[in-house]
């Protein structure tokens, strides 16, 4: 038998972009949050490394691409304009789309409307939603603000600088528990996040199912959701 030989694990670079706790975000300068530990927790079941990069969500389809990336980890919506381009697992988290102002500003869901100022984080789909119900229907005729980071949209948001931002209902709730900002509305898009790998890698694709399975089998999604939520 082969002695003093260690098969070294496959290492995955995997995608995220830390502005969206309790997803993915800053801790002490470590990029930490569920889907971290959920892509661990798939590559401890699969037998592979991660290592984690942290780039601007709208970068993150272009880098799986680029072959820059493997696996993408980032509250990502199941959406069909992507599902084109890319390959997602099975879902793993359901979301809709909220409305987040600053406390006590007395905002109601007419915020979205007439002249008022809007934050987003680019290319996301509550970036599309206001895009697609707000502007392009000339119910909002203000300006709408795109960042790279909703941490950015959010700092915006306690400035004055815009009226509202929109994003994903677990991460503005977030938001809210740690910042002078406010939940004011749901919108009830009904997205499932799932994990993107390029199209056509089916054999990593099919890593990523399987770990999920176990993960969810073995009651460690249970614990991760009670870690972060
Ligand atoms: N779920 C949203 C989307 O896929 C937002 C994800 C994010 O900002 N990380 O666009």
């Amino acid at each position: 038998a082969l002695s003093g030989f260690t098969v070294m694990a496959e290492t995955y670079v995997v995608g995220t972009s830390a502005g969206f706790p309790p997803f993915e975000y800053i801790q002490d300068g470590e990029v930490v949050g569920f889907d971290i530990d959920l892509m661990r927790a798939i590559g401890e079941s699969q037998g592979f490394d991660i290592e984690i990069t942290d780039i601007s969500f709208d970068s993150l389809i272009p880098g799986l691409q680029a072959g820059t990336i493997d696996i993408v980890a980032a509250g990502m919506t199941i959406t069909e304009q992507r599902a084109q381009v890319v390959d997602f697992t099975d879902p793993y988290y359901s979301a809709n789309q909220a409305v987040l102002v600053k406390e006590d500003s007395g905002h109601n869901v007419t915020v979205l409307f007439g002249d008022n100022r809007l934050a987003v984080q680019t290319g996301t789909t509550g970036d599309l939603w206001v895009e697609e119900h707000l502007q392009d229907t000339g119910i909002l005729t203000g300006n709408v603000t795109h960042f790279d980071t909703f941490v950015l949209a959010v700092q915006d948001l306690i400035n004055e600088n815009v009226q509202a931002v929109v994003l994903d209902t677990p991460v503005a709730q977030r938001y809210a528990a740690e910042n002078p900002v406010e939940m004011i509305a749901e919108l009830v898009t009904g997205e499932e996040y799932g994990l993107a790998v390029a199209r056509g890698n089916t054999e990593l694709l099919d890593k990523l199912n399987a770990g999920l399975q176990d993960v969810i089998e073995s009651g460690v999604m249970d614990e991760l959701l009670a870690k972060h939520f």
